[in-house]
Parts: C-alpha cells; structure tokens; sequence
C-alpha cells in the first residue's frame, strides 16, 4: 500500500505520517526532512538548498526527484508514505514513472484540508525533538516538562527556521501555485480522498485508516 499525503505547510502531513509508521509499520518518506538532513550533515546539496528553504521556496524538481528515487530503490519493497513529495506535476509525474519502474503502484492521496488561518498559528508555535522527531506546540502540546522532550528526555528543542511568518507566506503561496494542482491531477485517476484536517489528531487519523482499508479491499 503506497500512500501520498497532500496538504499545506501545518497540515498534519508529517503528525500522521509518524502514527502509520508505528501503526501500520509503513515507510515515512519525507523530502522535508531529507533536504534538513542533508543540511545537518553539511553536504554539498545541504548548502545548496539551504536559502531557498529558509525562505519558502521549492527546491529544483530534479534535486527531490533524486533523493526519491534513491530511497525507493533502496527500500525496494512498498508500503511507502509519501509526506510533501510531489509538490509539482513534474515531481507526481517522475513518481509514477519510478514507481512503474519498481513494479509498484499508488493506492491513495490523502487531501488533508485546513484553514488558512489555522495554519498559521499550528506553525508560528510548532517546535520538534531533534533526537526523536517528536513534536511539539506551545498552546496545544507543551512538553510536560518545558524544555525536556517527553518521549525521549532530550532538551534539544528546536523551531525550524522556516516556520515564520515571512517564509510561511512564500511557503502557501507555493502550495496554491505548484502543489494544489495535483489535487485535480489526482481525482482524475480517482486516487483522491480529501479529509477535513481541522478536525483533530484522532479522528484525522480514523480517515485515513478508512481510505488505506477501502484502497486495500
Ligand atoms: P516540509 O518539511 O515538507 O515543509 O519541507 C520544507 C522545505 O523543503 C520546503 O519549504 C521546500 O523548500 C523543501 N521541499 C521539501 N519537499 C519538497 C519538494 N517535494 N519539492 C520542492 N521542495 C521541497
């Protein structure tokens, strides 16, 4: 079973992503965190990126399309989660071909749908456990010791530093332009499945057990 996750910055993509990691023991991938990766490890294609992410952008379809493909021919099996990849024609194209290529199909996207405004204040409070990806919101989900994460004792608390108002702005206005055209792209091969992600944690998470059982029965 390979799924997309589709929806803007805040939407919940990666919150969900971890739970089907532990639930359903599928495979997290998220661009996101392997262009953050290759920024903490200082690698030629970190440094590259860094500015445009910082600053809302999308990086160069051939860069994602890349790190996607090693990945998928490392894991070689399926059971995929795709967490903000594609976020362009280009990039959704490259992914049937490569999924073609690897014998494998997609079963669901995933629309997670939220207010504008709600995403704005789920992202200027957002802060994540560099050590175990565990996250984090100042009203909603404070640690329970401040500072400390709860799940592993960590005190490496962090705020990406795209999470503020000037890139979030570049940031939606990408989803609106480059990313929210999949969403017709999608329905046309009938793989859609929009869900209201204002709703909470739970009940989001309820949704798309539902859409995973119906694609796999
Ligand atoms: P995310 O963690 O998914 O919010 O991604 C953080 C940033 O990484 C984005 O704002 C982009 O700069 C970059 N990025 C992640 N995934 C992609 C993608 N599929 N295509 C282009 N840029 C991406």
């Amino acid at each position: 079973m390979n799924l997309i996750l589709l929806g803007p910055p805040g939407a919940g993509k990666g919150t969900q992503a971890k739970r089907l990691v532990e639930s359903r023991g599928m495979i997290q991938l998220s661009t996101g965190d392997m262009l953050r990766d290759a920024r903490r490890s200082e690698t030629p294609l970190g440094a590259q990126v860094a500015a445009i992410m910082d600053a809302g952008g999308l990086v160069t379809d051939e860069i994602v399309i890349d790190l996607i493909e090693e990945k998928l021919t490392a894991a070689g099996g399926g059971g995929f989660i795709f967490d903000g990849f594609p976020r362009t024609l280009a990039q959704a194209d490259a992914l049937d071909a490569l999924l073609g290529r690897l014998g494998q199909t997609l079963d669901a996207v995933v629309e997670m749908r939220v207010d504008d405004e709600a995403l704005v204040d789920r992202i200027a409070g957002r802060f994540t456990c560099r050590d175990c990806g565990e996250m984090y919101h100042d009203t909603t989900r404070p640690p329970l010791i401040p500072g400390k994460c709860d799940v592993c004792g960590s005190d490496d608390l962090y705020r990406r530093p795209d999470d503020n108002a000037d890139s979030l702005r570049t940031r939606l206005l990408e989803y609106y332009k480059k990313t929210s055209p999949l969403i017709g792209y999608y329905h046309a091969k009938g793989l859609l499945s929009p869900l209201d992600g204002m709703e909470d944690i739970a009940t989001v998470a309820r949704g798309i057990d539902a859409v995973l059982d119906s694609a796999a029965s």
